[in-house]
């Protein structure tokens, strides 16, 4: 198996010296293990996070291991009951080609029919569930709310405004980093408001757009983006903090200044939650009752950015943090 295994850790932007593809002998199959040809794997902005040695709440990856993430693949091999091969499975073994392990690491999950298995790391996965939860749960979007979504036109801030615009929101304001993808969220995704970060300093941007302020922000980016949502929040407003890909890679993060504007948070009322989805995960049933037909009749588009090849792993990942994904990043093996 060709596998992808963290050497050093990267101090501010990764670089390739950072990782080493290791060749890996597997062993055959004991009682209860399958093999899985992995068809796409995911790579998302919080890995950057456990490539430093530092407390979370998922650990590091440890130094001189192949690292994990979510993939969806085939069974080539069974020697446990309920998998045979050829059964489509999801599972946490990702950064490899070929994986392999207890059946109890392994999910089978319906053939999707016309749409691409990958949609299971995106829209229909941990994606879209982040999506939902945050919007849904966490900043408890109500009918009639203005929502802020920030990394508007990727995976999850894209499935976020199409969610608020379904449950009845008055306006969806995105934000994301070229006209390419500002075009996208008004004529793709239903945003009503797009702003290019890049053109004009954020908050100023949002005070045009959002002369009535905002009610909910639904915050992938931190730092002048969260600056913005704070000055621009009304009164009982609430922040669904779920990232902040702007600072992953600031080599002191000590040296990072907060948002201004957080006095706010007392004049206004305001509620500002992070999560993580591992504690959400109660609302699976019902974000697939609500949002797996709307994906599947086509009303919630889901892009995908393809990457093709183990090889080109790194680079997808690194791409994250430069905007070449619209939508969800996956690696085609
Ligand atoms: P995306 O598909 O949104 O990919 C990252 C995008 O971030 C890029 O396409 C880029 O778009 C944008 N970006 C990169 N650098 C910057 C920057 N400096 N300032 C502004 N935008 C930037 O990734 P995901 O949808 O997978 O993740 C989105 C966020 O959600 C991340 O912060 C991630 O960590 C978080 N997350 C949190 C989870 C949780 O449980 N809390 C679960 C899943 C994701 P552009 O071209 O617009 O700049």
């Amino acid at each position: 198996s060709t596998q992808i295994q963290l050497v050093q850790r990267p101090q501010g932007i990764p670089t390739e010296h950072d990782f080493h593809i290791q060749r890996v002998e597997l062993s055959p199959l004991n009682e209860g293990e399958v093999r899985v040809r992995n068809e796409f794997i995911s790579f998302d902005p919080y890995m950057r996070g456990r490539m430093n040695d530092s407390k979370s709440y998922i650990p590091p990856f440890p130094l001189g291991e192949t690292m994990t993430g979510s993939a969806v693949g085939r069974v080539i091999e069974s020697r446990a009951e309920g998998f045979s091969e050829g059964d489509l499975v999801t599972h946490f073994m990702g950064w490899r080609d070929i994986a392999q392990g207890s059946a109890e690491e392994f999910t089978a999950v319906p053939e999707l029919g016309d749409k691409p298995v990958s949609a299971y790391l995106g829209v229909l996965g941990l994606t879209g569930m982040t999506a939902f939860a945050g919007l849904t749960k966490v900043a408890q979007m109500k009918d009639g709310d203005t929502v802020f979504v920030s990394g508007a036109a990727g995976a999850v801030g894209s499935i976020v405004g199409q969610i608020a615009r379904h449950r009845g929101a008055r306006a969806v304001i995105g934000s994301a980093g070229s006209a390419e993808k500002t075009a996208l969220l008004t004529e793709r995704y239903g945003f009503t408001h797009a702003i290019n970060y890049k053109e004009a300093p954020i908050l100023e941007q949002l005070a045009e757009v959002a002369p009535e302020g905002i009610d909910v922000y639904f915050d992938n980016v931190g730092g002048d983006h969260l600056e913005a949502a704070l000055a621009h929040l009304n009164r009982y407003g609430r922040a669904a903090l779920c990232g902040a890909i702007s600072v992953y890679n600031a080599e002191d993060p000590l040296s990072l200044q907060g948002p201004r504007f957080m006095t706010n948070i007392v004049t206004r009322s305001l509620t500002l939650q992070g999560f993580v989805l591992q504690d959400y995960l109660q609302y699976a049933d019902e974000f697939r009752a609500e949002i797996a037909p709307l994906v599947m009749d086509g009303t919630i588009k889901d892009d995908e950015t393809v990457v093709e090849g183990l090889d080109q792993a790194i680079e997808a990942f690194l791409g994250l943090f430069e905007g070449k994904n619209t939508g969800k990043m996956v690696v085609r093996i």
